[in-house]
């Protein structure tokens, strides 16, 4: 990198042109190259503070004129900080995105566009957690506030996901089976996110698609499990894409279909599956329990039931009945009926069983596999198994699985019997 011009700004900072750090190779259908994914590390914030060991920042439009204050005549839209830096970076709107020196102000540049920035060193540090690769920061199109997508290589991104979503020390053919869905997850994520280019990334780095912190939690049973796996995923049997490799926490005796869920087939998931192995979780059989109060106003905030005074909700409104409906022979409750008279207002309504779960909170009502166990006084109890959807590979059987000495495969076919294992780069 030192075959670059130093130019020495007026303001006493090094700034080296440098060829950009890494080529990206495209994603796509299977073809032996391993895709790079993104994954949004920061949504909508005012400013992130970040670090990192010469690094690069580029606007990512070469039209762009100039970041404010960079002198170079040749690469205007890039400039190197020298050295290990801290920056602030901000966005005040109409999509710019601004960098400024923390330690001095007024060093301070600003792009129209998006901004990249990486560094030899392979990491760029965001409120002090490492990122691999590239990260870009996206300036929000109407007012303030920037969006940060973390790109990498899907292979290194699976090793710092490995003790977020799971844990390394688990059994190593629980962790690979763990890995196979994960990547065939990932990998389905960034073919659909092809179908939205108003959107920069392919997944959300938090439960609503697997939880990614970075690469502080990269250890050396997690590279091996992700080493061992490389390249394979999930697919349906006749397809050579990859499948929408759900997975959850406990499935608490039988897994579920996406259908039941979320009303919609996927590829690959064709039947249930019967599961023994999850008894040792925590939250295998568990009790919800609720005031009435908190539930009416959650389920009527999920509702966005219209001029309800929240904060004003009394004694006689808390009054109401719920129903629960399962589909005949299954455990799992699809849909439940809510009946409220709160006066001035009426109402009721059907309300499909996940979006009652996510509205009055996911951790309290652990999955859709649930009795109403009272109604009584002020409060609400609900008795159940499992926690989360219950869709595809249930974690703690797996584990348990692990343990008890099946193989990786054998972990794969149980949850996805429906699913062939590829190896694809
Ligand atoms: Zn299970």
């Amino acid at each position: 990198m030192n075959s670059g011009r130093i130019l020495t700004l007026g303001f006493g900072l090094f700034l080296v042109g440098i060829p950009s750090l890494a080529s990206v190779p495209e994603a796509g259908v299977p073809g032996g190259v391993e895709p790079w994914v993104r994954v949004r590390v920061g949504e909508w914030k005012n400013t992130f503070e970040i670090r990192g060991y010469d690094l690069v920042f580029q606007a990512l439009s070469t039209r762009e004129p100039a970041f404010i204050g960079s002198k170079s005549k040749t690469r205007p839209h890039r400039f190197t900080a020298n050295r290990g830096t801290e920056w602030k970076i901000d966005c005040p709107g109409s999509g710019r995105v601004r960098v400024t020196l923390a330690s001095d102000p007024s060093i301070r540049y600003e792009a129209q566009s998006p901004v990249r920035v990486e560094s030899p060193s392979g990491f760029v540090r965001i409120e002090d957690r490492p990122f691999r690769s590239q990260v870009y920061f996206y300036g929000a199109k109407g007012t303030r506030g920037c969006e940060a997508v973390n790109k990498l290589p899907i292979e290194k991104y699976l090793e710092g996901l490995v003790n977020s979503e799971f844990n390394s020390r688990w059994n190593r053919d629980a962790i690979d089976a763990q890995v196979v869905a994960a990547r065939t997850y990932a990998y389905h994520e960034i073919i659909e996110a092809k179908k939205r280019p108003q959107e920069h990334f392919d997944l959300e780095s938090t439960t609503k698609d697997q939880v990614y912190e970075g690469a502080q939690k990269e250890d050396f049973l997690a590279s091996q499990s992700v080493s061992r796996t490389r390249g394979q995923i999930l697919t349906a049997r006749s397809s050579v894409k990859p499948m929408k490799a759900y997975y959850h926490s406990t499935c608490g005796g039988e897994t579920a279909l996406p259908e039941e869920v979320w009303g919609k087939a996927e590829p690959g998931f064709e039947r249930k599956v019967v599961c023994p192995y999850c008894k040792t979780s925590p939250a295998f059989s568990w009790e919800g329990v609720f005031s009435k109060k908190t539930l009416i106003e959650r389920v009527l905030a999920g509702l966005k039931f219209p001029k309800f005074p929240f904060p004003t909700i009394g004694k006689s409104e808390m009054e109401f009945t719920l129903t629960a409906f399962a589909k005949k022979g299954g455990r799992r409750i699809q849909e439940v009926l809510l009946s409220w008279n709160g006066g001035l207002h009426e109402l009721k309504s059907r309300i499909p069983a996940q979006k009652f779960r996510l509205w009055v909170g996911p951790v309290e009502l652990k999955s859709t596999n649930f009795e109403i166990f009272s109604l009584n006084g002020d409060s609400v109890v609900f008795r159940g198994r499992g926690y989360g959807h219950g869709v595809g590979m249930c974690q703690w059987g797996a584990k348990e699985m692990g343990s008890e000495g099946f193989n990786s495969r054998k972990i794969l076919s149980h949850y996805y019997p429906d699913a062939v294992v590829r190896r694809t780069w």
